[in-house]
């Protein structure tokens, strides 16, 4: 029998511009292995959205070519099957969490003391953390600069084509999908994900392509507007590599040269935010504590409330602002939270009720789809101005001014607070000012001026020991 090759699908999975899978499959037949690692020292365990999505994804991609699912420590599972199959190579994309470069030089000195050839491929991001650097050599630590020089770089490389691929006839031991039990069973509270979204790579491709053709015009405007369906929602299709940067980047300068310039400002704002993803893994890179600790030492001293009603309070979506309640409830019922509301509601645990944005980040890990430990960490630190290239500590946003200025007619809110379907306009973003506020929603649970002044007077401190 032919000797094997084997390809470890991660964070990719799809079959186009896969630089593993073109590389495996020339060498002849192919075993393709998923792991679900639940052990790997040091790891973030996936959370639950996250989960619920993997298992569609899978799915999905399974029909495309047979996997091989397996559990437990990626490189001891690694290390069995090279044994059961007798691979003579192993290909695999690179993934940048704090914790996977040792877990790939371990892959990779399995590999060499069983004499089986490792490659590690790219495809994860458009420029790998190293390969972009300031005038002394150093990483970035300023989103603008390194912005600039990610253009400068020039065009990334042209798009691999789906390969002719073989699988291999030799017997593998799987799992099944259903064996992992990624699917919530008592309460099931995956409806409105399933209504939401379709993962997998079919799908990521037509949500590029219609996002290009019928929202990107709006873009550069109407991207903070989360009552309009002017983003791309690629964000969870991109963390599960069920398509590759590189497409996003070549599709949308595509669009940009047909439309004759039309699109130019709208192109170079999405491809800045596509940026903002590899910005944060080039900081996640160069600093690996990202997700733990602040990027900033003097804000490990800050003087947190560790309020657990407060968190629990927000988490519900029951805090009394209407925004913040709205975007809550939103990643609740569909895994999914607008940018700007990200942004509002973040602030609001942060600064508002000066719970440690530690927790924000581990709630956004457990509810989001597109839950990321680049994307996700990089702007917890920004909203609590303690990461690199921060917000700073005097930007606390209004909630009721943000409402009004983002979602101007409540069409957002009313959407996902129902108990406010009949306040009017005026009041949407601030219903315990009208005379009679409704009963059913809950008042302010702290006033927005007050507690603003306390966070100041908070921050302040840092900013003095700083000097
Ligand atoms: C507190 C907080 C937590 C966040 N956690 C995550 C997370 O876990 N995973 C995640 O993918 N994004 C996260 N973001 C960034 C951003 O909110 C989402 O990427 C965006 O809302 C996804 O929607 P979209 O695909 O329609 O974005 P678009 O506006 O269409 O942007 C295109 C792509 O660019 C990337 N992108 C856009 N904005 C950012 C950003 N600020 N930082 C990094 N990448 C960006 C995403 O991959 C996105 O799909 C977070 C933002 C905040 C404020």
């Amino acid at each position: 029998m032919t000797q094997p090759t084997l390809i470890w699908f991660r964070q990719d999975l799809r079959l186009s511009d896969h630089a593993a899978l073109t590389a495996a499959a020339a060498k002849g037949p192919v075993v393709a292995v998923y792991i679900l690692d639940d052990e790997t020292p040091g790891a973030w365990k996936m959370g639950a959205a996250s989960r619920w999505w993997l298992h569609q994804s899978l799915a999905a991609l399974n029909t495309k070519i047979p996997l091989i699912f397996r559990r437990g420590r990626a490189d001891d599972v690694l290390t069995q099957i090279l044994v059961e199959t007798k691979a003579g190579a192993l290909h695999f994309t690179r993934d940048y969490a704090p914790w996977s470069g040792a877990l790939e030089q371990r892959v990779k000195a399995i590999c060499d003391k069983a004499g089986v050839a490792c490659h590690r491929h790219g495809g994860f991001l458009l420029h790998e953390p190293e390969a972009i650097r300031n005038g002394s050599g150093e990483p970035y630590k300023v989103y603008t600069p390194y912005s600039r020089a990610c253009f400068a770089a020039g065009e990334p490389r042209p798009l691999k084509p789906v390969p002719k691929f073989e699988s291999w006839s030799g017997a593998v031991a799987s799992e099944t999908l259903s064996d992992w039990k990624l699917l919530p069973t008592k309460p099931d509270w995956s409806q409105g994900m399933a209504q939401a979204w379709q993962p997998g790579e079919s799908k990521a491709q037509n949500l590029l392509h219609c996002f290009l053709d019928e929202a990107l015009q709006n873009y550069a405007d109407g991207r903070d507007r989360p009552d309009k369906p002017f983003t791309s929602k690629l964000s969870a299709h991109l963390h599960f590599g069920e398509i590759s940067p590189l497409q996003i980047w070549h599709a949308t300068r595509l669009a940009m040269a047909r439309a004759g310039g039309a699109l130019d400002r709208s192109g170079e704002k999405f491809l800045k935010e596509v940026l903002w993803r590899e910005f944060s893994y080039h900081l996640l890179h160069h600093f690996p504590h990202f997700p733990d600790q602040p990027f900033k030492p003097e804000y490990a001293d800050f003087p947190w409330a560790h309020d657990e009603e407060a968190l629990k309070t927000w988490q519900q979506g029951k805090t009394g602002y209407p925004i913040v309640d709205a975007g809550m409830r939103e990643l609740w019922h569909t895994g999914i939270m607008h940018n700007r509301v990200r942004m509002i509601a973040a602030s609001f645990l942060i600064k508002d009720l000066l719970v440690p944005w530690q927790e924000g980040e581990k709630w956004f890990w457990d509810t989001l789809v597109d839950a990321d430990i680049g994307a996700n960490s990089a702007s917890w630190q920004w909203v609590a101005g303690c990461g690199a290239d921060a917000s700073p500590y005097y930007r606390i946003f209004n909630p009721v001014l943000q409402g009004q200025k983002f979602d101007p007619n409540g069409d957002y809110v009313r959407k996902w607070v129902p108990e406010l379907n009949a306040v009017p306009t005026e009041f949407v973003h601030c219903p315990w000012q009208m005379p009679v506020p409704p009963k059913s929603y809950p008042k302010p649970m702290v006033e927005h001026a007050a507690a603003r002044d306390k966070a100041l007077e908070a921050f302040k401190k840092i900013k003095k020991a700083e000097h």
